[in-house]
Formats: structure tokens, C-alpha cells, sequence
């Protein structure tokens, strides 16, 4: 048995044969042409060709996968029509008389070389992208055909050194159980295609993946990124336990997906995502998410040198708000301190951390860390349904404070002539007893609440959440926290404001009857998580008496 070790992109198990995939060698041969016009009017219409092929392609995943799936195809085509791209290829032609597939094989090059040097490991990405268009272009200018993808008969997992956006979507997922390639990246498009799609994938595991044989046993472990070739017995009855767990959960996927939250007796609910970033936005989308109920983006400064530009946030929400095509996202502001401490905030050492400088408090402390966040949001608020929240909130004046700033940002957008949207909207986290204390107070102030029960938790039962020396003190169902949960939603309802619950009490199976008869507008849980609440809900009779 051999083990490689990659990067998962969508948890699942395959066990199969490998059906090793080598793309057809593109080496390209230069020529010089007499007529460069002729050439030219070669190059358009293979471009014309290679569009209708995107249109095809972009249809074909619309009916798979569905709208957000389907936008890099879109994206594909834009890049194709793209005024720099063609430019160089013309200019090559042109200047240098060489034929159209040289041309395009070098501006690919040289494209690609700009992207892959990139900072932002999502533009980084986009090389793999221009090297897709380009080979589409250099293939329908040989006169090709598409390449045969998969094999026909039992279902396979395709091993190949990499494989583009395009070649990912001609998989038939009838006869593809799974695809490890030994390149790419985990925010290429390829690997949001394999979540899109439920495809188990792993990639970057390395060249020696190519040294496998056509035909030889493997486990595609995606939930932890492992690949193994040829196991041994005790591997195999290990992770074939391991699929039909994870096959259980799919199932229930199957049934519910595309049902409403409803109870016996009619009453609805909202069941939206916790995300972290971008990564996350496939499995929402698959488990079914009515939305995004907390974007934690504060996961956009960790593990950097430096702050995040406006640009980069930018791109990240705008992405976010385009995937989930018109679905609310609610994204926190950053919530840095306590448990998430970044080194180039310079913070001073704390005694005590959690209570200490986080949250709003370092936004309202420097306003401009803060602005540049609201105006990456306000900007990205045209792509879609956005709500933005304030976390760790105690006070009227930090709810007047943060609104104002945001008042204030979206005036120097207007007068920059950028569009923002005008139906955002705007609310808090109760995280704090004192917040839900005066909930009454703060709910005029707001559009929405979102009760972050896991601080609300700690604070109000003094007990770090991070202390596991604790636990046995720690009752996660206390009535002081449940009653404070109440309180916040009655408070918001008297002002005639929605009210979720975003903390990891919304996905306690043992709660969702609680804040079903508390009125709780939406909770917002693991993705993983929605479907087994709505298969609860789906169950539930809130006419009978409360167990
Ligand atoms: C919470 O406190 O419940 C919450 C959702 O925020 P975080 O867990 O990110 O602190
Ligand atoms: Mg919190």
C-alpha cells in the first residue's frame, strides 16, 4: 500500500479503479504565415467556436449543478472576449507573422505568469483558468474535437497530473466516483467545481501519483485529503465503514434537499451557513443553505503578514454574494482578539483577552482598519442580498458609533460615484448579556439580531470557552443563557426586527423545538448541520405539549 497526502476539496470517500488520465500533448508548433490577416480572421473564428463551446458548457452545468456552478463558464467566456488577451495574441500575429495557435500558446503563457505571481492565492488561481480558455482555442484551431473524459463502462476515479475548470464539468458523474490530481490548488475553480458537483477530490498530492497503474485499486479519503493506492485489507474495511457513514448522510442530503423548513404545523424557519470564507461556499450551497447567516470574516486577516486590501475583500464578498445568487449573506465584521489574535494588529498583551480589545471595540478604536472593511462591503453589496453585522456589541453607543462610520463610508462612495446598494441590511450580534439585557433598546437601532450563543455562553456563566478543565461545570442548555435568548427575541420582534442564531447552540438537534415556540426567525449552522435541523423540523408538532 502506498499513502499520498494532498489537500481535500470535498469530503466523501471513493473506493475504485483508477482510470489515469493524460491530456493529449499540446506542444504547439511555431510557423510563420504569409498572410497575417487570413491568420487573424483564423484566430476569430476559432475564438467564435470556443464560445459557443463555453455557451454549451455553461448550459450543460446551469442544469447540473445550478447558477453558481455555472458562473465560471461565464467567467470563462468573459476572459476569452477579454480586450488584453486577444491584443496580445493579434499583436504576436501581426508583428511577429506567426500562426494563431503560437500566438495563443504564448499570450497563455505570459497571462498565466502574471496571475501565478500574484499575492491573492484566488488570483493566483486564475492562471489555471487562462490556460484552460487557451487550450480550448489551440485545440478548435487544430480542428479537435473534446477530449474523451471518462471511461465508459464501471464508475472510475480519474487520476491526472491536473485538470481544468472545463475538463472537471465533462466528468459524468454516473461513472466518475472521485478525481485526485497531482497539481492544482484548493481555490481553483476545478476544485469549486468538485464541491459544486459532490465530486470527492484531493489535489496536490504530488508527482508520484502518476506512477500508478491504470486499473489499480485506490481510496480517495477527501475529508482528509489521502490517497491510497493498492490497500491493504484493514484500510480497506476501515474506510468502507467510513463511506457508508458519509454515504448515510448523502442520502438524507437526497431526500431533503430543496424542502422547506416547515413543521407539522406550519411554522417556518430560516436555515442559513456558517462559513469562514470562500472554501465553504460549495458545501453551503450543496447542503442546501437558505443563506449565508454568518460570514466569520475575520478568517480574511488571519494567517497573513498584512492587512487585507480593500480589493481583495472586495473580491472575496462580491464572489460570496455572486455564488449564493441572491440569497441573503450575513457577513460579520472582523471580530479579532481573544482566541483569533493577529500579529500585525500590534495589539498589546492582555491579561485577559476575551475580555478584552476584540470585535467591534478594535474597529471603533481604528476607524480606519474598520473603513476599509465597510467599503469593500458596501462596493460588493450591488452582486447580491447583503446584511452586515457588528460583533461583540454592549452598548447604544458602539451600535450609533459603528452606523455612523458606515454613514460616513457610504458617502464617500456616492460622491466617488461607486454604486452600493440600498437594501442592505445592517444589524448586531448579541453576544454579551449586556446586549441582550438592553436588547430593547438596541432592536430600534438595527434591521436584525443574531445571537452568538457561544460567547453569550461564556460570558454569562463566567466560563472560558476555550478552558476544557471546565466542562464538567459547564451546562450548555442553562436557563440563564436561554432565558437572555428569549428576552433578545421577544426585544426584537416588539420592534419588528428578525432575529437568528448564529452561535453552535442554533445546531443543538435538542434546542430546535425551544426556539421553534421562542419565534426565532433563522438559525445559522455548520453546513453540514442544515439538512439533519430540517429533517427535525420536518418532524416536529408544535401543537403538541412541549416534551
Ligand atoms: C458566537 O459567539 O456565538 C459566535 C457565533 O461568534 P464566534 O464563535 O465567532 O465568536
Ligand atoms: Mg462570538
Amino acid at each position: 500500500m502506498k499513502v499520498l497526502s494532498g489537500k481535500g476539496v470535498y469530503g466523501g470517500i471513493a473506493i475504485g479503479k483508477i482510470s489515469l488520465f493524460h491530456r493529449k500533448s499540446r506542444s504547439v508548433t511555431r510557423y510563420t504565415v504569409a498572410d497575417g490577416e487570413a491568420e487573424i480572421h483564423r484566430f476569430r473564428q476559432a475564438k467564435a467556436v470556443a464560445a459557443e463551446e463555453l455557451t454549451a458548457l455553461y448550459e450543460k452545468a446551469l442544469r447540473d449543478i445550478g447558477e453558481s456552478g455555472a458562473q465560471i463558464f461565464e467567467i470563462h467566456r468573459m476572459m476569452l472576449e477579454d480586450d488584453d488577451y486577444t491584443d496580445a495574441v493579434l499583436h504576436a500575429i501581426r508583428t511577429e507573422g506567426v500562426n494563431a495557435e503560437y500566438a495563443v500558446a504564448t499570450a497563455a503563457e505570459n497571462f498565466s505568469m502574471v496571475f501565478s505571481s500574484m499575492e491573492d492565492p484566488y488570483m493566483q488561481a486564475r492562471a489555471a483558468d487562462i490556460r484552460d480558455i487557451s487550450h480550448r482555442l489551440i485545440r478548435v484551431l487544430e480542428g479537435k474535437g473534446e477530449e474523451q473524459m471518462a471511461p465508459k463502462e464501471e464508475p472510475r476515479i480519474i487520476c491526472a497530473d491536473d485538470l481544468s475548470p472545463s475538463e472537471t464539468m465533462r466528468l459524468d458523474r454516473e461513472l466518475v466516483a472521485a478525481f485526485v490530481t497531482a497539481d492544482g490548488s484548493v481555490n481553483s475553480h476545478t476544485a469549486i467545481l468538485a464541491r459544486t458537483m459532490g465530486i470527492p477530490a484531493v489535489v496536490a498530492v504530488g508527482g508520484q501519483l502518476m506512477e500508478a497503474r491504470d486499473g489499480e485499486t485506490v481510496i480517495v479519503d477527501g475529508f482528509a485529503g489521502r490517497v491510497y493506492l493498492s490497500p491493504d485489507s484493514q484500510t480497506l474495511e476501515r474506510m468502507e465503514e467510513k463511506r457508508k457513514e458519509d454515504q448515510k448522510e448523502k442520502d438524507l442530503l437526497q431526500k431533503y434537499k430543496g424542502m422547506d423548513n416547515v413543521t407539522l404545523d406550519g411554522t417556518r424557519i430560516d436555515i442559513f451557513a456558517n462559513i469562514q470564507g470562500l472554501r465553504e461556499v460549495g458545501a453551503a450551497l450543496l447542503h442546501d443553505a437558505g443563506g449565508i447567516g454568518l460570514f466569520r470574516s475575520e478568517f480574511l486577516y488571519l494567517d497573513r503578514r498584512d492587512f487585507p486590501t480593500e480589493e481583495e475583500q472586495f473580491q472575496v464578498y462580491k464572489t460570496v454574494l455572486q455564488s449564493m445568487g441572491g440569497k441573503k449573506v450575513v457577513i460579520r465584521t472582523v471580530d479579532i482578539g481573544a482566541d483569533k489574535q493577529v500579529g500585525y494588529f500590534g495589539l498589546e498583551r492582555e491579561e485577559n483577552p476575551a475580555m478584552g480589545m476584540r470585535g467591534i471595540r478594535i474597529c471603533l478604536n481604528r476607524p480606519s482598519v474598520f473603513r476599509t472593511q465597510l467599503r469593500a462591503l458596501l462596493r460588493a453589496s450591488v452582486f447580491g442580498k447583503l446584511a452586515v453585522m457588528f460583533p461583540m456589541i454592549t452598548s447604544v453607543s458602539e451600535v450609533r458609533d459603528a452606523m455612523e462610520l458606515a454613514t460616513q463610508v457610504r458617502q464617500d462612495l456616492d460622491r466617488e460615484g461607486i454604486p452600493c446598494s440600498n437594501r442592505t441590511e445592517w444589524g448586531i450580534m448579541i453576544e454579551t448579556p449586556a446586549a441582550a439585557l438592553i436588547s430593547d433598546r438596541l432592536a430600534p437601532l438595527v434591521d436584525f439580531f443574531s445571537i452568538g450563543t457561544n460567547d453569550l455562553t461564556q460570558y454569562t456563566l463566567a466560563m472560558d470557552r476555550q478552558n476544557r478543565s471546565i466542562a464538567a461545570f459547564l451546562d450548555p442548555h442553562h436557563e440563564a443563557v436561554m432565558r437572555l435568548i428569549e428576552m433578545t427575541v421577544q426585544h426584537a420582534h416588539t420592534a419588528g426586527k428578525w432575529v437568528g442564531i448564529c452561535g453552535e447552540l442554533g445546531a443543538d438537534g435538542e434546542l430546535t423545538e425551544c426556539f421553534l415556540r421562542m419565534g426565532v426567525d433563522e438559525l445559522s449552522v455548520p453546513p453540514a448541520y442544515i439538512l439533519r435541523l430540517r429533517d427535525k423540523i420536518r418532524n416536529l408538532d408544535l401543537r403538541n405539549d412541549q416534551k
